[in-house]
């Protein structure tokens, strides 16, 4: 047995709905008690067929794990221990957010296995929470993070956001300031979307968003202020601390498998990528009665050598490290520049791109674009790739 695998569990409850949010969860307690005994029933069902696999990365997110009560939250953490071969050193994250957590329920997690947590700040402004329609100020965010701290986290990010209402380059700066004050060992710092179905899509040309310039420079000089307070920017929306790197969304980027359970969770394992229903009822009546035929599968596809290249484009840009050409080449048996010549060459030409010894990446400006570079590269040149693949075994 070495083959190492991803664990994440979703647990879609908040206590109350961001405008800006498009994540699976609900404000609706009542299931809570059963939704975590089917999610139990559902490690069950998978145990078997992972047997062989050492779990070296659980997360547990949401919606906010945190509001579920302490006793089933800890039956999950159990239910997790209790079905997979957990390594002892495998990171443990829990996502949790400012005025769902205390000292007491830090204490349980810590004392239960879990040694990370990930506490969605956002920022320190309180007028931008509240733009957020987030449920906590600054300083409940602050109170939260030092009680982990005192309950023994020392691995702690922090979930921050450019691009919020009424936020400023300047008041961007101090939000940075205060929360680098706090030393957590991670932060990520990702761009407002507008998604659609959000109540934020419904009134967007109504919200003070920043323009685009000044966005950009809201990015750009957050992580030049980042790696000045030695974060390490390894991630188009990720900094840590040397060695904090987390390693479980790493599997993601480096196309590793991971198996998601819970209603929403999805899946990259066994060759397949799937996914389960944004339907908490569904989910609980298709694990409750066994016989009941409910199908929970949302999607559920093999992935095909040429997709499974661009998978790997698409996720391993996204690290600063980029994509080294000799590693893609013995990774797929292709080369990656006769595939993907046309775009390296001109986002390189152009300024969005650099070539490093042998390895690809973004520059600054095309990580502020990359959702973009990355849509137009998903269309490689299948003429190309069909001549050089013809030997491969697909
Ligand atoms: S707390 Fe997080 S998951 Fe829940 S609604 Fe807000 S942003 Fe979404």
């Amino acid at each position: 047995m070495n083959k190492t695998l991803g664990l994440y569990l979703h647990i879609p409850f908040c206590r109350s709905k961001c405008a800006y949010c498009d994540f699976y969860s609900v404000t609706d307690h009542g299931f809570t008690a059963r939704y975590t005994d089917a999610l139990i029933l559902h490690m069950e069902d998978y145990a078997p067929g992972v047997k062989n696999y050492y779990i070296d990365t659980v997360y547990m997110g949401g919606g906010t794990p945190t509001v579920l009560p302490k006793k089933s939250l800890l039956d999950v953490i159990d239910g997790i221990y209790g079905n997979f071969n957990v390594l002892e050193t495998a990171e443990f994250t829990v996502e949790c957010n400012p005025a769902t957590a205390d000292r007491s329920t830090f204490t349980a997690l810590r004392r239960a296995g879990v040694n990370r947590l990930s506490i969605g700040f956002q920022s320190a402004c309180d007028n931008e929470l509240v733009n957020l329609t987030r449920v906590h100020n600054f300083d409940g965010a602050v109170a939260t993070f030092e009680a982990a701290r005192k309950s023994k986290f020392d691995n702690i990010n922090i979930d921050l956001m450019y691009g919020i209402p009424e936020q400023t380059e300047r008041s961007l700066a101090l939000t940075l300031d205060r929360v680098t004050a706090l030393e957590p060992e991670h932060i990520s710092l990702y761009g407002l979307k507008i998604e659609p179905g959000t109540p934020f899509a419904q009134k967007a040309d109504r919200l003070a968003l920043p323009d685009e310039d000044t966005e950009y420079n809201m990015y750009a000089s957050a992580v030049r202020y980042l790696e000045e307070k030695g974060y390490r920017h390894y991630e188009i929306s990720n900094f840590a601390k040397p060695g904090y790197e987390c390693a479980h969304n790493l599997r993601y980027w480096n196309c590793e498998e991971y198996l998601g359970l819970g209603a929403g969770a999805h899946s990259y394992y066994g060759g397949r990528r799937f996914s389960f229903k944004r339907d908490i009822g569904a989910y609980i009546d298709a694990l409750e009665n066994v016989d009941a035929g409910v199908g929970i599968i949302d999607e559920d596809y093999e992935i095909a050598p040429m997709e499974r290249i661009g998978e790997y484009v698409m996720l391993r840009l996204r690290l600063t490290d980029g994509i080294d050409a000799a590693e893609f080449e013995q990774r797929f048996g292709l080369p990656l520049e006769r595939l993907y010549g046309k775009y390296l060459n001109v986002y390189t030409e152009n300024g969005f791109m650099q070539k490093r010894g042998n390895a690809y990446s973004f520059t600054l400006k095309g990580m502020y674009v990359s959702n973009y570079i990355l849509s137009t590269m998903l269309d490689f040149d299948e003429s190309v790739y069909s001549t050089l693949s013809s030997g491969l075994d697909k």
